[in-house]
């Protein structure tokens, strides 16, 4: 499969994981955009939000809330943020479903 997270997955790509379960795998990003970056990602292959279907309801749960422990670990007290890039147009470029998980500094509104 030609999916560059799911490569991380397998570990046939290095990555610096915070947290690994049955079901996801999370991981600083390469290029942070914030004191804080890090992906949060099913192991499965989902190509993005859109294409997540109702038997995937249990899988996003589990994501959203990985990543709010991740933030208290992290010490994301004051607050942090989770993008969900979608679609081109989305700004998504990887097509693996992933969540950023972005703090240590202010975010702003709207995001570019
Ligand atoms: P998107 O642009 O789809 O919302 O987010 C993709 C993210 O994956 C980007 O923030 C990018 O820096 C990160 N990324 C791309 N390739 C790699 C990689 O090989 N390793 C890690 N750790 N992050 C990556
Ligand atoms: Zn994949």
């Amino acid at each position: 499969m030609d999916c560059i997270f799911c490569k991380i997955v397998a570990g046939a790509i290095p990555s610096k994981k915070v947290r690994e379960d049955e079901t996801l795998l999370a991981f600083y990003d390469i290029e942070p955009k914030a004191p804080i970056h890090i992906l949060v990602i099913p192991k499965k292959h989902v190509a993005s939000l859109a294409d997540a279907k109702k038997a995937d309801e249990a899988l996003l749960g589990r994501l959203l809330i990985a990543a709010a422990d991740i933030a208290r670990e992290q010490g994301l007290a004051r607050g942090f943020r989770v993008v969900i890039s979608t679609g081109a147009e989305g700004g998504q470029t990887v097509d693996h479903l992933h969540l950023h998980v972005m703090g240590g500094r202010q975010m702003h509104w709207p995001p570019g």
